[in-house]
């Protein structure tokens, strides 16, 4: 290990626990719940292997009036969730690790929508955090109520084995309603001056402690200020810095780990678009003014330097994690081993938040086993030796998929691997993702698996040669895998439309795809219209680097919001608020299905040599002029390689390829997270009997009775 590095291996004692290091996988929802415990058990396990010293399972509601559904959440509101969530306990102690329950409960935020049972919140007039009605305005029956399903949760955490146990106060849920003056206009004990708004948070903490405070150590989520004026980053209304450290200050007697965040959400989870590593600092470090106790705090921090730099300044005692300790949740081992260059480091894209909040099973571009512990039985850093490994292998294509499918089929003992590509460079579509505007870290998907790749013996990276089918047969490999992605089309075929646009075509100086703007070609002239019928980055991307060049550009969209995608990466707001600034119109909800000649450039600096034809949501005809249109309407795969392959067995037998596979966007284009998934599933179970089919997984039933 690199001695700058050890401070972060020292043990911290938090209350009557001591933690083994300062690695700790803060609570972050993963889909599991106590509803799969063994997915959840061994996903979190995984992390406890890697060296994370405290591990946390998800938010979990105390009682059902915070159910959650659709959503799913760690409900322990009885013994049979305590017992399906020991589990995890249980797993996480197996490698020496701290377990930790998040106690929760949303307050007017929550759904109930399988519980039936009213919200309640602090005040009613301001709760309507949710669609279909107002909370309950909290009696005083009901804030002792409350409390005793806390204490009642809390008991049931600790004797299940854990060793952290929550008050949440963070993140606008029922603690956070009543410490807000906004949304607690209440005229007891419990509203009010900034004590009485902390009294509900104080009292629970208390009684909590009462409970199990010999036992466990009690934590608690706490949210700082952050960057007010962000658009979808706004704070906790009413409560600045000083307030919070004040409310600190009350606590702390009762408090024995503080986990701090800062603003809301969409901040503290901040995508690496518009936020570097280590952007709370600036908030979190004030806590030191008001307490000496442990703090954790997150920073998407993948920089062991920036860890220690961090801790060595005293500004948290913790390196709380959630992304990074689901893109490398041996991270912290690779660090004490000093394999820093093995360290497969968060792109901050959100892709694993955009999975969760669509209720998708959890996943992470950057680490395809996230989520496959239980059912797969994948580990991130093992690795079961194939079955004719001797036999050579060749990867056609080194875009995501294949250079994904590539270091798994090494790892599993292939000898030899040839990953051969057409262009300069690998990496596929993100050779020219990455450089659109503040997209950079999505590279790190690239630079890892070359890193891996150069390292990885049996591996022959080849750049610059595009292979024909008649290049496949002689290239001396028994099996080839086929992941020569997909491109844009630039004929303007789009959803819901038979054909290719009127007026389209791939090969018009005004008609471009996305792929051609980046490799630099540019419309004939100022006024760009940029269409979307994609939703997600591409479009905005796009938008922003000709608006950078001096075009402008309108974005037409057929989605009622521009790039809806980019809301569940919590990125949305700020997406659009870029733009805006950015002078990039925008046109929703409205479908170009012609592009003809236009009026010519007028004298007002309007008109344009081609005009985009179509209608908005109603079906009134729409237009707008220009002199350049570039299409993000669809992408299709480039399968013809693997057709020609696939299609001729005699070549292939003769040629002696036992067989050949296709991966990734070949197959059907799909957002990256898949296309890595692709390929590594394909090569995880190439020895298989048939490969291509995905070998059936294990799923938890609750069963009869
Ligand atoms: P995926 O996301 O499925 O990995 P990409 O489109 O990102 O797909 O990457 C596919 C890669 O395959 C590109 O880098 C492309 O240049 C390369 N490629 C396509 N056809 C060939 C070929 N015939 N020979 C070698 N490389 C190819």
């Amino acid at each position: 290990m690199d001695a700058r590095h050890a401070i972060l291996f020292e043990p911290v004692v938090i209350g009557p626990k001591t933690l083994p290091n300062r690695f700790y996988q803060v609570p972050h929802a993963s889909g599991f719940g106590s509803a799969r415990p063994r997915t959840q058990a061994a996903f979190r396990a995984i992390k406890a292997e890697g060296g994370w010293g405290g591990v946390c399972v998800e938010y979990a509601p105390v009682s059902a009036n915070s159910d959650e559904i659709p959503a799913i959440a760690a409900d322990i509101w009885d013994e049979a969730d305590a017992r399906a969530l020991a589990l995890a306990a249980d797993a996480i102690h197996a490698h020496g690790a701290l377990a930790g329950l998040e106690l929760y409960h949303g307050g007017a935020s929550s759904p109930n929508g399988s519980s039936r049972a009213v919200r309640v919140a602090p005040s009613q007039p301001t709760s309507e955090l949710q669609w279909g009605g107002l909370a309950k305005e909290m009696e005083t029956g009901d804030i002792a109520r409350l409390q005793r399903d806390w204490v009642r949760a809390a008991r049931l955490a600790a004797d299940g084995g854990f060793d952290i146990v929550y008050v949440y106060g963070a993140h606008g849920y029922l603690m956070s309603q009543f410490l807000s003056p906004v949304t607690n206009r209440r005229t007891d004990g419990y509203g009010g001056s900034l004590a009485n708004r902390g009294r509900f948070w104080l009292e629970t903490l208390a009684a909590v402690r009462a409970e199990i405070g010999g036992e466990c150590a009690i934590a608690t989520r706490i949210a700082l200020h952050g960057d007010s004026g962000v658009p979808g980053a706004e704070t906790l209304p009413g409560i600045e810095v000083d307030d919070m450290l004040a409310l600190v200050g009350m606590a702390d007697d009762l408090v024995d780990l503080w986990d701090v965040t800062v603003g809301s959400w969409p901040e503290d989870s901040g995508t690496s678009r518009y936020y570097p590593e280590g952007h709370e600092r600036r908030w979190t470090r004030r806590m030191r003014e008001a307490t000496a106790k442990p703090v954790v705090a997150v920073g998407r921090y993948t920089s062991p330097d920036l860890m220690a730099e961090v801790v060595g300044a005293g500004e948290v005692d913790l390196i709380g994690s959630a992304r990074q300790a689901i893109a490398d949740p041996f991270l912290p081992r690779k660090i004490a081993e000093g394999r820093l260059d093995e360290i497969r480091e968060c792109t901050g894209s959100n892709l694993c938040i955009l999975r969760e909040e669509t209720f998708n099973h959890v996943g992470c571009v950057q680490n395809a086993t996230a989520g496959e512990e239980y059912r797969r039985g994948w580990h991130p850093e093992v690795f079961t030796p194939a079955a004719g490994a001797d036999r050579p292998v060749l990867v056609v294509g080194a875009g995501p998929a294949g250079m994904e499918c590539a270091v798994v089929l090494a790892r599993r003992g292939f000898g030899a691997v040839h990953l051969v590509e057409a262009e300069p460079e690998i990496g596929g579509r993100l050779r020219w993702t990455r450089r659109l505007p503040t997209l950079g870290d999505w590279g790190r998907i690239v630079d890892w698996r070359m890193v891996q790749l150069a390292k990885l013996p049996g591996v022959e990276v080849i750049t610059g040669r595009r292979l024909t089918a008649a290049d496949v047969l002689e290239y001396g490999a028994e099996l080839v895998v086929i992941a020569t992605g997909s491109h844009w089309r630039g004929d303007g075929v789009q959803p819901g439309y038979a054909g290719p646009m009127p007026g389209a075509g791939p090969s018009l100086p005004h008609v471009l795809t996305p792929e051609q703007v980046c490799a630099g070609q540019r419309p004939p002239g100022r006024r760009v219209v940029v269409y979307d019928t994609d939703g997600y980055y591409v479009a905005p991307g796009i938008a922003e680097l000709l608006a950078a060049d001096g075009h402008e550009v309108s974005v037409v969209t057929t989605f009622t919001v521009l790039s809806p995608v980019s809301n569940e990466t919590l990125e949305g707001e700020m997406l659009r608020a870029h733009l805006h600034a950015a002078g990039v119109r925008v046109h929703h909800a409205t479908t170009i299905t012609q592009i003809k000649p236009g009026p010519g450039p007028g004298r007002d600096g309007g008109g344009g040599a081609w005009t985009a034809a179509g209608h908005d949501r109603y079906g009134d005809p729409w237009s707008a002029d220009c002199d350049g249109v570039v299409l993000v309407t669809q992408q299709a795969s480039d399968d013809g390689l693997y057709l020609e392959l696939a299609g001729d067995p005699v070549a292939l037998a003769a040629a002696g390829i036992g067989a050949v596979h296709r991966i990734g966007d070949a197959v059907a284009p799909r957002m990256l997270s898949e296309a890595i998934f692709d390929g590594h599933r394909l090569a995880r179970e190439i020895d298989a009997p048939d490969p291509a089919t995905p070998l059936p997984y294990r799923r938890e039933h609750t069963g009869p009775g």
